[in-house]
């Protein structure tokens, strides 16, 4: 029987999220009880709280990337023990029988539950995840260094796989807590990092410089040198058409985030050359597992900033304000 379970819960458009105490949780047939430790915080809870994605119900607890230890097993479970750390990240579920699912991509399939969405997240003490889609996390990490990882450089990993390996010079436009992980990797692959951040942003392009990016500019500069592959972290429309004109002929430039604003019109001629220009959606298993292997081995460090669990709304105004660098780690 678990007691004292809280959640900061978001009951309408705009928020703010409000501290809840909630009747204890059952984890169902295949699924399991996870006690919280640490969640971090994403654009995309942002983006639920304004009222930026679909077919949003109310109320719902954000926070999808989870790291906690197993409190209770539903029925049928065997892949983990109680007590054993593990992870939820933003895929809580797909139907594994569409044809995006059968294609081994889970990400795109129509009938997917993501956490801190469909199902509630990890602003909580407590949280329900279907034991298929939790991983048991590498010791290597502490509970707060884990969390960034757990979408930031999951989708980040996914977006930099899209620049192709021949991409040797990358940017990335916006260099929050999915940047800071995947530029660390990027230069582990022997690439080149440029960094665009918001114009003036002189404590991001130190710290980026400080993990070793060759260049940083304002987002509003043209790089050196052309890149061959950009990606646009920031949720910002206008960047497609500045990353488009700063790659090569052939160069790809893919977009990171789950919503962005509009994009402005552009001259044909911007994507002419044989650019491509794509977005990720969303994250497989598959992502999840080859991440975690490789993160360790790197090794990728996370730059965090806590909060406490009830300061979740300041930590939201912090990152849309541009606060901090790195990441923002929910502490519970
Ligand atoms: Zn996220
Ligand atoms: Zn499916």
């Amino acid at each position: 029987m678990i007691s004292d379970s809280m959640a900061m819960v978001l009951e309408e458009r705009g928020g703010p999220l409000v501290p809840q105490s909630r009747p204890p949780l059952t984890p169902a047939r295949g699924q399991v009880l996870i006690k919280v430790s640490a969640c971090g915080v994403c654009r995309t809870d942002r983006h639920l709280i304004d009222g930026e994605l679909p077919d949003i119900h109310y109320p719902v607890v954000p926070g999808h990337q989870v790291v906690g230890r197993i409190a209770e097993l539903g029925a049928g479970v065997e892949d983990f023990h109680s007590g054993q750390r593990v992870g939820v990240t933003w895929l809580g579920s797909c139907c594994g029988s569409c044809d995006y699912c059968r294609r081994g991509e889970e990400n795109l399939c129509d009938s997917a539950r993501f956490t801190g969405y469909q199902n509630d997240g990890g602003y909580a003490t407590h949280c329900i995840a279907d034991s298929r889609y939790v991983f048991a996390l590498p010791d290597h990490y502490s509970d707060l260094e884990i969390a960034p990882l757990l979408c930031a450089g999951l989708i980040g990993y996914r977006c930099l796989r899209f620049c192709g390996d021949s991409a040797k010079l990358i940017g990335f436009y916006g260099f929050g807590a999915a940047a800071h992980l995947i530029a660390q990797v990027a230069l582990w692959q022997d690439r080149r990092v440029m960094a665009f951040t918001r114009p003036g942003d002189i404590e991001t392009q130190q710290f980026a410089r400080s993990l070793g990016v060759h260049w940083c500019g304002g987002s509003d500069e043209r790089p050196p040198h052309l890149l061959d592959a950009a990606i646009i972290f920031a949720s910002v429309g206008k960047l497609i058409p500045s990353a488009l004109q700063a790659v090569r002929k052939g160069g790809t430039v893919v977009c990171g985030g789950i919503h962005m604003s509009d994009i402005p019109s552009f001259p044909y001629s911007v994507l002419w050359g044989e650019r491509q220009l794509r977005s990720v959606a969303n994250l497989t298993r598959h992502d999840a597992r080859e991440f975690l292997d490789l993160a360790p081995r790197v090794p990728v460090h996370s730059q965090v900033r806590t909060y406490p669990l009830r300061d979740a709304n300041r930590a939201l105004d912090d990152l849309r304000d541009g606060q901090y660098v790195g990441a923002a780690v929910l502490t519970i």
